[in-house]
């Protein structure tokens, strides 16, 4: 049995390894097939994909974008787009400023706070990557304000806190316009963080396949088994594609391990068959 995980990041977003290690470890974990999905960017796809064919691991090249829904997280995973053209890299541009600004927002009212933590710290914190609030968050550890990555969002950073600034998101139609205009499949990620009962739930999936979803996320590290039945039922009830991934960040979420996840033996090749067959009747002309 070949397995899979289309849902896994690099440090070209907020996960600790390079894409070509990360690659290495879906090799070692026993994979076949990877989608690497970093946050609202593509800079580490090539790597990635080039770091498969030597190792003879299939590299999916995915994103992963975060869209605006009150109430939730809304994470839309985009499998199998068309990154090399660059008109994907030039819409996220617009989030990366939005990034990049917000940051020294954040540092500047922490140092209202009294707090003296420095951007230049945070930015050699985070290696090179995107930079946020994690990274802002060891910052604060290592300075001696917070006991904890939990306590330093607890106190300061996480939603209302005083060191809260609202982020720049995309509307959900927008976000799914964007990977379809990438030649992408458009999956809603790890459902259970828009925080919905099973009936809203339904009639939300409804309104974003109208708007181009093509698939949803059954299987997920921390999906519950009645959370994984229920989408698996929404995914026949719907007509909608089957997708999972572990969401593994390396380092930085260390519970999750590449190849390992409790539904793994779910994960198999034959998911990526049905993408792939999709993708090609969606698209004529595919890349
Ligand atoms: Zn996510
Ligand atoms: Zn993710």
């Amino acid at each position: 049995m070949k397995y899979i995980d289309l849902h896994v990041h690099s440090n070209a977003s907020d996960g600790s390894y390079a894409p070509a290690e990360v690659v290495r470890q879906a090799k070692e974990g026993g994979l076949a097939a990877m989608a690497l999905t970093d946050h609202d960017t593509v800079d580490g796809l090539a790597e990635a994909v080039a770091a498969g064919q030597r190792l003879g691991v299939e590299v999916i090249p995915g994103v992963e974008i975060s869209a605006r829904f009150p109430g939730g997280t809304m994470h839309i995973v985009g499998l199998f787009i068309e990154y090399h053209d660059g008109l994907l890299d030039a819409r996220l541009a617009v989030l990366k400023q939005a990034r990049n600004d917000r940051n020294p927002q954040i540092i500047k009212k922490l140092n209202d706070l009294g707090i003296a933590i420095t951007m230049a710290r945070v930015e050699e914190i985070s290696g090179g990557g995107q930079v946020g609030r994690p990274h802002i968050a060891r910052a604060l550890l290592e300075a001696g304000y917070v006991s904890s990555i939990q306590e330093a969002f607890d106190k300061y950073l996480g939603f209302q806190r005083p060191g809260y600034v609202s982020k720049f998101r995309f509307p959900p139609a927008e976000a799914l316009a964007m990977i379809k205009e990438a030649k992408g499949i458009p999956v809603l990620a790890h459902p259970f963080t828009l925080n919905l009962a099973a009936i809203p739930l339904k009639n939300l999936i409804i309104e974003l396949k109208a708007q181009g979803l093509a698939g949803l996320e059954v299987f997920y590290s921390e999906h519950t088994p009645e959370q994984e039945a229920l989408y698996l039922k929404l995914t026949r009830e719907l007509d909608l594609l089957v997708s999972g991934g572990s969401d593994y960040h390396g380092q930085n979420k260390p519970e999750i391990t590449l190849g390992s996840m409790a539904s793994q033996k779910k994960l198999t090749y034959d998911l990526v068959e049905a993408l792939k067959a999709w993708r090609g009747r969606a698209y004529s002309a595919t890349s």
